[in-house]
């Protein structure tokens, strides 16, 4: 299965005219937030396919629950296609006490949410998660230096405990090409997700 994770940033490679030709595998779309509604309308206008998402701490919608029609991830696990796992947590780590952060103990207790439900498909298929879709990146793993851009201590215990296969995350912005965006932590993949990747889960 071919995913499109976007986040943070809009792309020219993906706004343009020949986005829907090129990019015509594509099975679904992750945002990982901070991303305008109308590029997501436009993304998933164009191939059609379903959209899930959290918000950043920095979402030109303002905390919108629904964006472009797709589903909102927050807090949220899902089964797409009946084979693949998505659960989000969105925002950033509290810094100045705007719209979508969070300490580390309210991340802890969105997390707490989640937990029934990764048992029940552990039951149900094996596994307890896929993908983990987060605005923030983990504590230590592409994290900045700012406080505002710091990662989430909880999102590393996530990673060691329910071993998602992707960790897909955004809010650190890329700025040259020595900058690692994709690395493993245990078993996980943390994909960066600024301005666009395409991943692909067998
Ligand atoms: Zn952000």
């Amino acid at each position: 299965m071919k995913i499109l994770a976007l986040s943070d940033r809009v792309d020219p490679r993906i706004y343009n005219d020949h986005f829907k030709e090129r990019f015509r595998d594509i099975q679904v779309v992750i945002s990982c937030g901070d991303l305008p509604e109308y590029y997501l309308d436009f993304v998933v206008t164009n191939l059609n396919v379903p959209l899930f998402f959290v918000h950043g701490n920095h979402d030109p919608s303002q905390g919108k629950k629904s964006l472009a029609g797709g589903f909102n991830l927050d807090e949220k696990l899902v089964v797409f296609k009946n084979k693949l796992i998505i659960a989000g947590l969105e925002g950033s780590l509290w810094y100045n006490g705007n719209l979508h952060q969070y300490t580390e103990t309210e991340m802890y207790f969105k997390f707490l949410k989640l937990i029934p439900r990764l048992y029940l498909a552990k039951l149900k298929y094996g596994r307890y998660l896929d993908l983990l879709v987060t605005h923030a990146p983990p504590r230590g793993i592409h994290e900045g230096q700012d406080p505002a851009h710091l990662g989430f201590k909880v999102f590393q215990n996530i990673i060691k405990k329910y071993r998602p296969r992707f960790h897909l995350h955004g809010h650190v912005h890329l700025y040259n090409y020595n900058q690692s965006y994709q690395d493993f932590y245990y078993q996980t993949q943390v994909v960066n997700c600024y301005s666009y990747r395409v991943i692909e889960v067998d």
